[in-house]
């Protein structure tokens, strides 16, 4: 290597002096081409079509295996799953989604505003029979563990799952990765 082409060198954020001719910046950090690419590849991004697959299948599924089916009521755990419930809504022609305020990081805390009552009164006042409680990936499961003490008799449906779990829930699409799942309401 002589001095010419040292000089020419870049510096990426990721692996230090490169050959790359061109840096780019990825959530603030400056990458060469193929951190760049790497780190790209870390994130699964979902798109409205994978989403409405996912949902029509999961319908079906539901149909299949949920005895209320034909009248259940449904209800999206916030946010993620206040989409994939508005479409399962769609297709099984309810008018009614309820939302669940339940934040991951509150979780985590075992603090659930779900819990306190702060959820439609025909849920709150139920044990979950006759409910479809809806989220978009089920990922350590904790999320549904916990609405399911709170509502153990509801029906359980993901529109993603990280790995497979033993069927107390509803869903399909099994995505085996450590990669970040990108929905593409989030990806705004
Ligand atoms: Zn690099």
């Amino acid at each position: 290597m002589n001095s010419n082409q040292e000089s020419n060198m870049l510096i990426c954020m990721e692996c230090g002096p490169t050959m790359s001719e061109v840096l780019t910046n990825v959530d603030g950090r400056l990458l060469c081409s193929s951190c760049k690419f790497e780190n790209e590849s870390s994130h699964i991004y979902l798109t409205w079509d994978h989403i409405s697959q996912f949902v029509h299948r999961l319908d079906h599924m539901l149909k299949l295996s949920c005895h209320m089916y034909g009248h259940a009521r449904i209800a999206g755990v916030s946010r993620g799953g206040l989409v994939p419930a508005t479409m399962l809504a769609h297709h099984m022609d309810r008018h009614d989604v309820v939302s669940i305020p339940a934040s991951r990081r509150k979780i985590e805390d075992g603090l659930f505003e779900a819990r306190t009552g702060r959820v439609d009164q025909k849920l709150h006042q139920s044990d979950g029979n006759g409910w479809i409680i809806v989220d978009d990936i089920l990922d350590s499961g904790a999320t549904f563990e916990t609405l399911r003490y709170r509502w153990p008799r509801a029906t359980f449906a993901f529109l993603t799952a990280k790995k497979l779990e033993d069927g107390i829930y509803i869903g399909e699409q099994f995505i085996g990765s450590t990669r970040w799942i990108v929905f593409p309401w989030e990806d705004v």
